[in-house]
């Protein structure tokens, strides 16, 4: 059985990896940890960048670099001179995305994702958003209020939205299916 008392890890660069955002990469499972042998309640949910066998890993595990250091896995891109590059590349869940991407850095920092934006955030969050979206308005050719209209799950752009731990600035990244 899980051993329920423990404390889910957190993750300083991932807000929240357990909730029912679109981005949840922790199921709970009876499963137990390859890497530390324990069923301990919960297992990552995804597998693109590792191989198949590597795929049943707990949070505690990523979280503590021992996944990492057991397989060797990298689970996402960020700018190697940032703060905190090593842990987002190394013991911080993947941001999932439609194509690769770097993860956004800011004030020397790498951001904390905080989860993907449907048209009603980004509408609720215009003016903080207002420079992201004109920048993306501006990329993917099109009206901001088009581009907001434009969010899954309604339509075809995927927005994931991070932030930046110094300013709080927000940052946007946009994929399109
Ligand atoms: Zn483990
Ligand atoms: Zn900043």
């Amino acid at each position: 059985m899980p051993d329920s008392s423990e404390r889910l890890p957190t993750f300083k660069y991932f807000a929240d990896p357990y909730g029912a955002n679109t981005q949840r990469k922790f199921i709970e499972s009876d499963l137990e940890c390859d890497c530390c042998g324990r069923v301990r309640g919960y297992i990552y949910s995804d597998s693109q960048y590792s191989d198949e066998d590597e795929d049943c890993v707990c949070p505690w595990c990523i979280a503590d670099g021992s996944a990492h250091q057991k397989y060797d896995t990298l689970y996402s891109i960020c700018h190697k001179d940032s703060i905190g590059a090593d842990e987002v590349w190394h013991r911080t869940p993947a941001v999932e995305s439609i194509q690769d991407f770097t993860w956004p850095s800011h004030c020397g920092e790498a951001c904390v994702f905080v989860g993907d934006a449907d048209s009603r955030m980004l509408t609720s969050l215009k003016e903080p958003l207002a420079g992201e979206l004109r920048r993306l308005a501006k990329a993917y050719d099109m009206p901001t209020d088009e581009l907001i209209s434009c969010a899954m799950p309604k339509g075809d752009i995927f927005f994931n939205m991070f932030q930046c731990r110094q300013c709080q600035q927000y940052q946007l990244h946009a994929d399109m299916d």
